[in-house]
């Protein structure tokens, strides 16, 4: 099974992948993840994509779509995967339906997390993950059990990604609603596309999106 998450930053994109990887043996595959160990390794995408991500602007549809192409032909990809941040663009959306006919991959299902502007601020200027384990948190709506202690490893590091600062939220908004809101129609026009209400709670999202997945299950 193969699909697509779409739905502007702070949607809870991320999150459901995660939960969907393990409900239904698939993988995540998060451009956005990808694009942050780049910058971290210091490589030549990652010299390239940093500013433009901390100014809160899509990166070049060629060196996304380069990375991509090269992820869903992995191995762990041929059991299914979860796009997560990709595409974002229509031509990426061209590419991608490319790379899969290429492959002879099909995209089973495109899913909007549908969320109103003003929650997206508060939920993507308050969230921080454990250094260790990635694990997420938040300040108004999870934090940890103990203050400053991961639940799930213990360790005491956390981290704020520099792009969901305040001030640049807005121009990721921005960048959706511009560049990534037309996938929908474009997906639509396929007959791929559902909606969920991103704005439930957390476990509701995830059963709205199990149902779709595996509406007899
Ligand atoms: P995300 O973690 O999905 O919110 O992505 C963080 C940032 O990485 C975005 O604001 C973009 O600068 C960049 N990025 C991630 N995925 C893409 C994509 N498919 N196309 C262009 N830029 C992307």
């Amino acid at each position: 099974m193969n699909l697509i998450l779409l739905g502007p930053p702070g949607a809870g994109k991320g999150t459901q992948a995660k939960r969907l990887e393990e409900r239904f043996g698939v993988v995540q595959i998060s451009t956005g993840d990808m694009l942050r160990a780049e910058v971290k390794a210091g490589s030549e995408i990652g010299r390239q994509a940093k500013e433009i991500m901390e100014r809160g602007e899509l990166v070049p549809d060629k060196l996304i779509t380069a990375m991509i192409v090269a992820r869903v032909q992995r191995p762990d990809a041929q059991k299914g995967f979860i796009l997560d941040g990709f595409p974002r663009t229509v031509p990426q959306a061209g590419a991608l339906d490319e790379v899969l006919r290429e492959n002879g991959l099909t995209l089973d299902h495109v899913i909007e997390l549908r969320v109103d502007d003003a929650a997206l601020v508060e939920r993507i200027s308050g969230r921080f993950t454990c250094a260790s384990c990635g694990e997420g948190y938040h300040d108004s709506f999870k934090q940890p059990k103990v203050a400053g202690v991961c639940d799930v490893c213990g360790g005491t590091e956390f981290t704020r990604r520099a792009d969901d600062r305040a001030e640049t939220v807005g121009a990721r908004l921005a960048a959706y609603h511009k560049q990534t809101a037309p996938l929908l129609p474009y997906y639509a026009a396929q007959g791929k596309l559902s909606s969920v209400d991103g704005m439930a709670e957390m476990a509701d999202v995830t059963a709205a999106l199990s149902k779709i997945l595996a509406p007899g299950a």
